[in-house]
């Protein structure tokens, strides 16, 4: 059994959705979960929606254009990937929704504002109705084929969460039990099962959400329920990338990395994967493998190299060390903590606290009376604050943006970092043994920099032309 999980910009138009078929098709023998992203930007105009129904009364045109955009959108690209004699299931499934949506819009409009329950009820749409319409799509493309299923699973039937809307956290024991007795009877018969990622809801059935990015994380908590052998996250990259190719156009394929380096990279800012799909994956010890669903050719053929993308979890431990990847988030606050007191659990107890506020809150360095952190969540200093205030002394600072350059060789081989450190000399450059999770090399540079600093760490590391993945 396998996870495929596909983001939202392979399934935002009917070629696209067309090629996810494709792939399914071509994984059929490893009897596949599906689990979706709504379609591309759907989640923020869902938000938008609502943003508009609290600000002024129903008739405010903004919410209802958004409403009418987003249901024209589905409509046509559901008209389009589900042939006619499906019409009428995806016309009822489109008419609840957007009924549904209707009425709570219209229920954020009285209530005057978006509450994050609220908030989490209009945003959960957009998974709903994309993985009903894949679930149509699958149906019928495979009905030449002895007529494979494709049962849509209400994802908010089986994953459970704590009510922390807007950013829940799973309940692992009662979703693990819910998704095996939900997917397994389907695997074991033959079907595709589908379900939307991102959306759960509570034990009293009340819809909640992972947070941003979070349908990578269901895709993860999916793959370990049922023990899956691998978790196949689609997205329109080839892997995980030696730096974000939106700022080093020529970053290299990263071939495998540790559940740890993974961890790191996507708190250090990398945001691929979602960071809460690691703890499930590694616990689980389900491999994640990150793939492009823009190759065609891709997850037909691992034996051709072209369809490996990124491993992680099965790191090459033969391959010659090296830095595995750069990531960089801007970091709007510097903490400096000190103990309120003589006491030799300080260490232990920042610790829990940034592990609390993973990933807004980050180790920049640690002496034995300091710690410096990183935050780039303005919005949750408030709460840090207060989380650290009980046994530190705590000083802030305007931050600087940190550039982080991964690889669990940092802490094996002090060849590598001497010569890392080097090459990084004019950034302030200092080793973290223990980061989030992995070994790192943290960088301080002016924001503005930030991203002048990565294209030229990366060239140094990795040189400047296009080459060979990274091991
Ligand atoms: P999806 O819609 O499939 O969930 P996302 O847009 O969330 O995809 O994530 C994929 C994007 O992550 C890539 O297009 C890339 O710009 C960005 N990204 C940032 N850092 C990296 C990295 N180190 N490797 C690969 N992709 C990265
Ligand atoms: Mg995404």
């Amino acid at each position: 059994m396998i996870v495929m999980k596909f983001g939202g910009s392979s399934v935002d138009s009917p070629e696209s959705i067309a090629r996810v078929v494709r792939i399914i098709r071509g994984q059929l023998h490893r009897r596949p979960v599906v689990v979706v992203s709504a379609m591309a930007k759907t989640t923020r105009r869902l938000l938008e929606s609502a943003e508009a129904a609290a600000a002024g009364d129903l008739d405010l045109p903004t919410a209802w254009a958004i409403f009418e955009e987003l249901r024209a959108f589905h409509e046509s690209v559901g008209r389009a990937v589900v042939p006619p004699a499906g019409h009428p299931v995806l016309e009822a499934m489109l008419e609840r929704y957007f009924g549904e949506l209707r009425e709570l819009l219209g229920r954020i409009a009285r209530a005057g504002k978006v509450t994050p329950q609220l908030a989490d009820a209009a945003a959960s749409f957009g998974e709903l109705v994309s993985s009903a319409i894949l679930s149509l799509a699958i149906d019928s493309a495979m009905e030449g084929e002895g007529g494979l299923e494709a049962p849509w699973i209400d994802c908010r039937q089986v994953l459970i969460t704590d009510d922390s809307f807007t950013r829940a956290r799973p309940i692992y024991e009662e979703t693990d039990r819910r998704l095996r007795q939900a997917l397994l009877p389907h695997l074991q018969a033959g079907r595709v099962p589908v379900l939307g990622g991102y959306v759960g809801s509570t034990l009293d059935g009340v819809t909640t959400t992972l947070g941003k990015e979070g349908s990578d994380f269901s895709a993860a908590i999916v793959g370990a329920a049922i023990a899956a052998e691998e978790v196949q996250i689609w997205t329109d990259v080839e892997g995980m990338l030696t730096a974000d190719p939106r700022c080093v156009p020529g970053a290299r394929r990263i071939r495998t990395l540790s559940f740890d380096e993974a961890l790191e990279l996507a708190c250090s800012g990398a945001k691929k994967p979602h960071y809460g799909t690691l703890g499930p994956a590694s616990r689980g010890d389900v491999p994640i493998r990150i793939l492009s669903s823009w190759h065609l050719h891709l997850g037909e053929s691992h034996s051709h190299g072209i369809a490996e993308g990124t491993l992680i979890g099965r790191r090459d431990g033969a391959a010659p060390p090296g830095i595995k990847s750069i990531a960089w988030r801007p970091s709007s606050n510097r903490l400096s903590v000190w103990p309120l007191r003589e006491e030799e659990s300080f260490l232990s107890r920042v610790f829990e606290v940034c592990e609390r506020f993973r990933p807004a809150l980050l180790v920049l360095g640690a002496s034995e009376r300091e710690i410096e952190l990183a935050v780039d969540r303005p919005d949750r200093l408030f709460e840090i604050r207060r989380a650290l205030s009980g046994f530190a002394e705590i000083g802030l600072s305007r931050g600087r943006a940190v550039v982080s350059l991964v690889s669990e060789d940092l802490a094996t081989h002090p060849g590598l970092v001497d010569l890392t450190m080097n090459l990084a000399a004019r950034y302030e450059p200092r080793l973290v043994l223990q980061g989030v999770a992995a070994p790192c090399i943290r960088c301080l540079v002016d924001e503005e920099d930030a991203e002048a600093a990565v294209v030229d760490l990366h060239e140094r590391l990795f040189g400047s032309a296009p080459g060979e993945p990274v091991p």
